[in-house]
């Protein structure tokens, strides 16, 4: 009979161990930022091709090695870290098994240069396939850099193995996300094929770095937990409001001893802080930092270190939980204090704006019998209120006003960057409001004109133009945040423009591949109307090559003032209706809407008395008696 036990050459033992703790690019990452962590770096930059696959550089400015360790780094069990298995028990570094170089250089080729503070000259030595296949000295500064290529070459199994760019680079993403968050006081850079994707500067401030790390708004969202030990566990942390929410546990951070460790127990006690607070399935951003005497865990369950185990996970959970249900209650109570005036309630449709703030508007309670239909955008506490004017009794009431001109005949479409100047009004003359037309049209008479204002295109002109002039707009954040489904090439696309739609007062946050989620809205917008916008958007730059910020501002006004205008249909307060004409007669281009469609249409009594067979003498009627 055939013996089936075999002794495996070394040099595939090698290989077959290091590919345990080395899967993947993240894996090799980890290390190395741990490596330069523990050697005091401040400064930690990575440059990585194809997500680590083809190349990945670390540079640091920690302590370096001198000649003589930086060869034996690279040897198996090579650690300055621990000397014996008892030391285990209270590791405070990384590193504890003087493993990883020892693997990265069984699988790949590593090239590491390092200086010490006292050696004049760097040292440079490269490994491939365990072995040393040149040194020499080179030049560095203090510090040490590590670059590695050739990754899984000699595994062919394991390259195979690999995922695409995208998934590897998520993996490196969390990985390098957990140590920014738990060394604020180091700067940490990374590259992307020649591309700088986050260059998270020193600071002393967690929600500083989140604001690095997440473009969303995350960052004005988080509570703070301030350090407290309570059954000998010290915990730290920083969390999402309840108006914050993800769909994944993405933003779910949790620190054990200094480790980004995986933890289900301590996810379950998060969660259990959470709920009630919000919706179900979704998760908070949560960075959670726990200090426990190390003979309480073992850090050893897991080949790459990335899990562990409390001895008594029970004690942990419920401090956890509690911590976090303590501080979610504290912020709900504080809002509901400070906010008594201005209850802002929202969800993913509707805005309900608390009345007093717009005592201003003539909308409010002045007319109680008949309804307000205008949306709450147009009832902006600002002193450009355009329905700001005192409430006016009389219906019809004489104004002094420049006149309308030009005549309908003369209303064109005029360029919506061209500028009219208002002094194109050489007459003053008064005018009086009829009334509405058909829930549509503002009839006015002035001199022998009879004119028809179109109040849509009126009043969408006219917030077109304010929000020209205007700066940053206000948003308001929403409790749930609204999904929003486009295509991978759309959200890429959209994605480089959300510093331009958050000047809008929209904010966007990527989800997946293929979603979005708008987490805030223009004041007074529908979300819908803030998804199409951004629907729009999208489109416009998935369909052309090259898109001018310019021409994407322009779009976005044009819609916001489209969608916050009164519509035709909406029944207007003779108010309402004198303010519309009062802001339009001094807003620039007031002819057309930003569509290009007239905002007026006047009739010449010459013509109506014609229709009527009368016979008109300038101001005054021959046939004045005719009925
Ligand atoms: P461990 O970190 O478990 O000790 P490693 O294989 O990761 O094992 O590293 C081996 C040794 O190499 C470390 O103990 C340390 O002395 C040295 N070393 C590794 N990286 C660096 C670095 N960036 N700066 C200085 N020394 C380093
Ligand atoms: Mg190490």
């Amino acid at each position: 009979m055939n013996n089936l036990i075999k002794i495996l050459d070394p040099h595939e033992a090698i290989k077959i161990a290091a590919g345990e703790v080395i899967e993947r690019p993240a894996n090799i990452i980890k290390e190395l930022l741990e490596n330069s962590i523990d050697a005091q770096a401040k400064n930690i930059t990575l440059y990585l091709k194809s997500a680590g696959k083809d190349y990945i550089k670390i540079v640091d400015d920690g302590i370096g090695m001198s000649a003589k360790d930086a060869m034996l780094c690279f040897a198996h069990h090579a650690t300055s870290k621990i000397s014996k298995v008892d030391d285990l028990n209270s590791i405070t570094t990384y590193g504890f098994r003087g493993e990883a170089l020892s693997s990265i250089a069984a699988i790949s080729k590593v090239e590491l240069i390092t200086k010490t503070h006292d050696e004049k000259i760097a040292t440079s030595i490269t490994f491939q396939n365990s072995k040393c296949i040149k040194q020499e000295p080179a030049a560095h500064q203090t510090g040490t850099s590590f670059i590695i290529t050739n990754l899984f070459d000699n595994i062919p199994a394991r390259k195979k193995f690999l995922k695409t760019d995208e998934t590897e680079w998520n993996q490196i993403l969390s990985i390098f996300q957990a140590f920014c968050l738990r060394y604020l006081d180091i700067s940490f850079k990374i590259f992307h094929n020649d591309i700088l994707m986050y260059n998270c500067h020193a600071t002393e401030n967690i929600a500083t770095r989140s604001g690095q790390l997440w473009n969303s708004n995350l960052h004005e969202q988080l509570i703070d937990i301030p350090k407290s030990t309570t059954k000998n566990i010290t915990l730290q942390a920083a969390l999402s409001t309840p108006h914050y929410y993800r769909f994944n546990r993405g933003q779910i951070f949790i620190f054990v001893n200094n480790r980004w460790v995986k933890n289900h127990e301590l996810i379950k006690a998060i969660m259990q802080g959470y709920e009630g607070v919000l919706p179900h399935q979704k998760y908070p951003a949560v960075f959670l930092f726990i200090e426990i005497d190390p003979k309480l865990i073992d850090v050893n369950i897991h080949p790459k270190k990335e899990e562990i185990k409390f001895l008594n996970p029970g004690i942990a959970q419920q401090v956890v939980s509690l911590k976090i249900q303590e501080a979610l209650s504290n912020f709900i109570n504080q809002k509901i204090n400070s906010e008594k005036k201005v209850s802002i309630k929202t969800d993913s449709l509707d805005i309900a704006l608390d009345q007093n703030i717009f005592n201003d508007d003539p909308f409010d309670t002045k007319v109680p019998e008949k309804k307000v239909i205008f949306p709450a955008s147009l009832q902006e506490p600002v002193s450009n209120n355009l329905f700001s004017t005192p409430f006016i009794s009389k219906p019809i009431q004489k104004i002094d006003s420049p006149i309308f001109q030009p005549k309908a005949q003369e209303v064109k479409t005029v360029d919506q960057t061209e500028e009219i100047n208002v002094t194109l009004f050489k007459e003053e003359e008064l005018y009086s409001i009829i009334g509405q037309y058909h829930k549509t049209y503002i009839i006015i008479e002035q001199s022998d004109e009879l004119i028809l204002v179109d109040q849509h295109a009126a009043h969408e002109r006219i917030i077109y133009q304010r929000l020209k002039n205007q700066g940053t707009a206000p948003s308001i954040q929403l409790m749930f945040p609204h999904v929003i489904k486009l295509s991978a090439q759309a959200i890429t696309k959209i994605h480089s423009q959300t510093h331009l739609l958050s000047e809008h007062g929209i904010l966007i946050d990527q989800l997946s591949e293929t979603e979005v989620i708008i987490t805030a809205t223009p004041v007074g917008m529908q979300i819908h109307a803030t998804e199409e916008i951004i629907k729009m958007i999208a489109d416009m730059l998935e369909h052309q090559d090259h898109l001018e910020n310019l021409q994407i501002n322009e779009k976005i006004i044009t819609q916001k003032a489209c969608k916050t205008a009164c519509k035709a249909g909406d029944t207007l307060e003779i108010t309402q209706m004198q303010n519309v004409i009062k802001e339009l007669m001094i807003t620039p281009n007031r002819f057309c809407c930003p569509h290009g469609r007239p905002t007026m249409y006047t009739m010449q009594l010459k013509e109506i008395e014609k229709h009527f067979k009368r016979d008109y003498v300038g101001n005054k009627q021959k046939n004045i008696d005719v009925f």
